[in-house]
This record gives C-alpha cells, sequence and structure tokens, in this order.
C-alpha cells in the first residue's frame, strides 16, 4: 500500500507528489495523461522565474522532477472510483485497485466548449481560455467573450485594458454578471455587449482565427464580426463527477478542502483546479499541491506514521 497516492499527474499532482516523496513517504502517481491541462497550452508567460515557455516543455521538466525521486507513476490509468475502509482503495477503469493510507485528489478541471466547427481547429491560434494567459498575445487586437456571466465580464475588462476592442456575445436575452461588474464594463469605452447571440462559427485563415459567426436569436439574422481572438467563457468544469457522494463539492462541483488541503473525508486531500481555490492557475495549482502534500504528512504524523 501508498502512503500517498496522488489521483491527477498535472502541475497539482507533481508537486504534491514531490512534495510527499521529499517526506520519505511511499509515493504513488495515478493520471489518465501526465501533464493535464499544461500539455495543452502554447505559450506560458506566467510561471514565475521562467520568463516564457511552452506547456510540452514544462510537462517534460515536471516529469524530469517526479522521475528524481521514488514516485510510482502510473500513467494513461483512469480512476473509476474512491472507497474508504482501513486503507483507502482506488478502482481504476483498467481493473487494478490501488491501496494507500491517504489519498490526494488532483484531478484538475476542463473548459466548458462552445462546440461550434473551428472552434477545435484555432485552439491556440485564436481561440482562447484563459485571460490572465493569452490576453497579452492579442495587444492592440480585436477580441472576443463568449459568455456574458461574472467570469466573462471580468474578462473583457481585464481584455479591454490590453486590447483594441472587446465583443462581448451573451446567449441569453440578459447578463448574467453582477452589477457592479456590468457598470464597470459600460464605462469602459471599447466594450461593446451583444445579447441574445448565439455563435455558431469560428472563421480564420488556416492559421489563424480571423472572425466569428453567430445568429440573432431575436431575429434569427446571421452576422459576422471580424477579429483576432475568441475568448470562451462559459464555464470551468471540475473533473470531480466520479467523486459525489464521496467527498463534500460546491455548488459548482468543485471538492470543498480546508486551509491543509483536506476534504470532507479525513486523509482525502486535494488541490489545484478540482478545488474550491479562488483562481485557477499552474503556479496556484503547484502550491496548493504542496499545502495538500504536506497537510497529507500531518495528517500520517497524527496517526502515529509513517
Ligand atoms: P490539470 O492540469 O487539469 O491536471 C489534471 C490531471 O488529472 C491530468 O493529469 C489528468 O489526466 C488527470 N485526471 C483527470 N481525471 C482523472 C481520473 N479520473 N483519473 C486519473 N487521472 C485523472 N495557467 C497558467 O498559470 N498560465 C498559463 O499560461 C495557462 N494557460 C492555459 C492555457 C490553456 C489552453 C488551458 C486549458 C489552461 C491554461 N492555464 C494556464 C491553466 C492551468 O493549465 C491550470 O490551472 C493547471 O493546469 C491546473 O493544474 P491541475 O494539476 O490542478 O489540473
Amino acid at each position: 500500500a501508498f502512503d500517498v497516492l496522488v489521483v491527477g499527474g498535472g502541475p497539482a499532482g507533481a508537486s504534491a507528489a514531490i512534495y510527499a516523496a521529499r517526506k520519505g513517504l511511499r509515493t504513488g502517481i495515478l493520471a489518465d495523461k501526465f501533464g493535464g491541462q499544461v500539455a495543452e497550452t502554447v505559450g506560458i508567460e506566467n510561471f514565475i522565474s521562467v520568463k516564457a515557455t511552452e506547456g510540452p516543455k514544462l510537462v517534460a521538466n515536471l516529469e524530469a522532477h517526479v522521475h528524481d525521486y521514488d514516485v510510482d507513476i502510473m500513467d494513461n490509468q483512469r480512476a473509476l472510483s474512491l472507497k474508504s475502509g482501513e486503507l483507502f482503495e482506488i478502482q481504476t477503469e483498467s481493473g487494478a485497485l490501488l491501496r494507500s493510507k491517504t489519498v490526494l485528489l488532483a484531478t484538475g478541471a476542463r473548459w466548458r466548449e462552445m462546440n461550434v466547427p473551428g472552434e477545435k481547429e484555432y485552439r491556440g491560434k485564436g481561440v482562447a481560455y484563459c485571460p490572465h494567459c493569452d490576453g497579452p498575445l492579442f495587444k492592440g487586437k480585436r477580441v472576443a467573450v463568449i459568455g456574458g456571466g461574472n467570469s466573462g465580464i471580468e474578462a473583457a475588462i481585464d481584455l479591454a485594458n490590453i486590447v483594441e476592442h472587446v465583443t462581448v456575445l451573451e446567449f441569453d436575452s440578459k447578463l448574467r454578471a453582477d452589477e457592479v461588474l456590468q457598470r464597470k464594463a459600460a464605462s469602459m469605452g471599447n466594450i461593446e455587449i451583444i445579447t441574445q447571440a448565439m455563435t455558431t462559427e469560428v472563421v480564420g485563415d488556416g492559421t489563424r482565427v480571423q472572425g466569428l459567426n453567430y445568429t440573432d436569436r431575436a431575429t434569427g439574422e446571421q452576422h459576422h464580426v471580424a477579429l483576432a481572438g475568441i475568448f470562451v467563457q462559459i464555464g470551468l468544469v471540475p473533473n470531480a463527477e466520479w467523486l459525489k457522494g464521496t467527498v463534500d463539492l460546491s455548488e459548482r462541483g468543485e471538492i470543498i478542502v480546508d486551509a491543509k488541503g483536506q476534504t470532507s473525508l479525513p486523509g482525502v486531500f486535494a488541490a489545484g483546479d478540482v478545488t474550491n481555490s479562488a483562481f485557477k492557475q499552474i503556479i496556484i495549482a503547484m502550491g496548493s499541491g504542496a499545502t495538500a502534500s504536506l497537510g497529507a504528512f500531518d495528517y500520517l504524523i497524527r496517526l502515529g506514521e509513517p
């Protein structure tokens, strides 16, 4: 059995595994796809102390760092369920049953997609999901934000300081964002808000986004907007569906953790984008992975182990 079994091989899981191994704990890391969201990221410019890097490069560094320690890496393995007992048991899709004294959940999240033609093709070529990450790439250009909830309007305000113009497209007849955010957006001269707009297609020249098409749901008319970037802000979905009923989840389906990263189930910790942490970034995921790992160590000491 493991002392610490980490589920998830993104920045949170990698950080947690290294911290656990450095405490001399028997550590395993189970990942559907090592690297997580970072593997899909093109440019990274906000991982402090590394001025600029690329997703696959950072993943290779993460993996090399984990390999420096005695960590049992089980890649391409998906966890299906978590059961508590004398030891925690994780059942994997491949049929394996893994046992551990503590479990550290770091299964991350995925951006909700529009599911329209062109979106996948132009991901990283104008279609973006993270304004903190990719906003500066569109300096002086025209962009759209899809979604008029809090994250959409926050993104529009953030981007309006950097880009030339922001068009917000909201599906509903009104914005769902807080009043104060709507007022702030309205006060900025370069944000246009279009409601009842259903995005139907991302248009490009084969290498970069050039615009989008949408249908005005009130009139049924088709419109085209020329732009260089499209920020999709229609939600972040935590990969925690498989934990429903096992640990407490927030309204958004995120795992609720305390200051030491412990979940509602003693001995089970969580870190990164799958939790109710305030913001979702690589540096934040790594920090919370370290916190949860030290939390697990603390828990084991109190059990009289290791
Ligand atoms: P993830 O990176 O999502 O990793 C989750 C891990 O869990 C993966 O290994 C996955 O395979 C695994 N997993 C999921 N379910 C299971 C299961 N049931 N069983 C086993 N394993 C499972 N942040 C920045 O700071 N800077 C940026 O420039 C930046 N750019 C981004 C660009 C894009 C396109 C995207 C999508 C995100 C970007 N982010 C950026 C956000 C950043 O990638 C995330 O905040 C960070 O990766 C979260 O780390 P994590 O370890 O919590 O989760």
